[in-house]
């Protein structure tokens, strides 16, 4: 495979940018190599730089619900830069992405459009801690939530731990607020209340862990959450950035019938362009800025192009089959792998 000019514009990306890249992962130093540099994309195909056509089973990390380049969110795109790019106004395509969504989820009625799913877990965070006036977090081993300050934590020996930064340039202090249990662990998250008895903003989890591998939860885990957290008024977050509009249009609040107190997305909702959101009842979204004391605000938050990419991409999920269609295409794919698996199995004996 040619890769000549991939290699050389990794050459000259690595004098540009910390590692060559503009996000870690892209790197590729855990599967080894240098990057590919994409040229274009269509459907389920990528092409790099070198001419070299790929089946793309990364989808930008998860964006990408339609594949490359669907056409009704390039013509929507096209049609609303065509307009101008961002006015610092609102415009009626926040109204339309909001309507859109809050009418098929019952489990949010307000919301509030940011500029990624970093920027949504951090303000929802802020929420979660001015609506209840508690400054601690808890959150899970395993689960991603972005890389703001507080969340930048691996949990250390005991089976509750305050967090211990993982990354360098996050103060201590910043994280001695973010207690840190592992998944599953019904007994460490009852210890962790009676521990920081009323001092616990929210608990935050991927409902459905899928960024180390997919740690899928049982109901009962997840249910037991809502439980204790009410219990204890404190707000429980899902952070559905990547599985929201996946498992279905309600992601996995309605896949698990849970209502959660606040939900992120992002990545699909903004149809390869950025967009996050953080979503709650009338009552909690109150506290946000300027109807509440909660500050949060974005020079491109609610972004004309990224709406409109959001409404076509979103306007397909909601059609009638959507989310068996891709039930059936995921079944199709991972029966062929096992069969796969299974005939290099008897091959190989
Ligand atoms: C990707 C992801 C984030 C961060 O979103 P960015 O858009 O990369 O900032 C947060 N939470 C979860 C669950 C994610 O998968």
């Amino acid at each position: 495979m040619k890769r000549e000019k991939s290699e050389a514009l990794f050459e000259k990306a690595k004098s540009y940018f910390p590692g060559g890249v503009n996000s870690p992962v892209r790197a590729f130093r855990s599967v080894g190599g240098t990057p590919l540099f994409i040229e274009k994309g269509k459907g389920a195909h990528i092409w790099d730089a070198d001419g070299n056509e790929f089946i793309d089973y990364c989808g930008s990390w998860g964006p990408l619900i339609l594949g490359h380049a669907n056409d009704k969110v390039v013509d929507a795109i096209k049609k609303a830069v065509e307009k101008g790019s961002s006015f610092g106004a609102p415009t009626a395509l926040e109204n339309d992405l909001a309507e859109l969504i809050l009418k098929n989820n019952k489990y949010i009625q307000k919301l509030r459009f940011v500029s990624s799913g970093t920027e949504a877990v951090m303000s929802a965070i802020r929420l979660a801690r001015g609506y209840t006036k508690r400054n601690k977090i808890l959150k899970f081993e395993g689960c991603y939530h972005g890389h703001s300050d507080s969340l930048l934590v691996k949990a250390g020996s005991g089976l509750v731990t305050f967090g211990n930064t993982s990354s360098a340039g996050v103060p201590e202090g910043v994280v001695n607020d973010t207690i840190v249990v592992s998944l599953n662990n019904e007994q460490a998250v009852k210890q962790a209340f009676a521990e920081f008895r009323d001092q616990i903003a929210c608990v935050i989890i991927e409902p459905i862990p899928a960024n180390n591998g997919l740690l899928l939860q049982r109901k009962e885990y997840l249910q037991f959450l809502r439980d204790i957290c009410t219990e204890n008024k404190t707000l429980l977050i899902f952070d559905e950035v990547i599985n929201g509009f996946r498992v279905g249009f309600d992601g996995a609040a309605g896949y698990y019938n849970i209502q959660p107190d606040i939900i992120t997305y992002g990545k699909i909702i903004g149809g390869g362009l950025p967009v996050g959101m953080y979503g709650s009842s009338v009552e909690i979204m109150s506290c946000i800025s300027p109807e509440g004391p909660v500050y949060q605000a974005g020079t491109l938050s609610g972004n004309p192009v990224a709406m409109a990419a959001g409404i076509a991409q979103l306007t397909e999920c909601l059609k009638p089959n959507f989310y068996q269609d891709l039930e059936t295409k995921t079944q199709f794919l991972i029966d062929s792998i096992f069969s796969n698996l299974k005939s290099l199995q008897t091959s190989d004996s």
